[in-house]
């Protein structure tokens, strides 16, 4: 059962390093998040949902962007 835990840490930790870059941080950001859910995970995890940059999806273009109240639209293609 040991292997098992390990494993859900990893497929955890390897979604938030992936959930990290499509919220724009940089690989070496997105793997530090990575390795600290891997071995911390009751720690990092919550930090994680906390801090992690909001962002929507442009249903335009596909892209994910930095969602502010002010200006909720897409830089990309500016539509909202
Ligand atoms: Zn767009």
């Amino acid at each position: 059962m040991e292997y098992f835990g390990v494993l859900i840490a990893f497929l955890v930790a390897y979604w938030v390093y992936s959930d990290a870059k499509s919220r724009g941080k940089t690989n070496a950001k997105a793997f530090l998040w990575f390795l600290g859910v891997f071995f911390l995970l009751i720690l990092f995890l919550p930090l994680w949902l906390i801090t992690r940059p909001k962002v929507r999806l442009c249903s335009h273009c596909g892209k994910y962007y930095e969602y502010k109240a002010a200006h909720g639209f897409c830089p990309e293609c500016r539509v909202e």
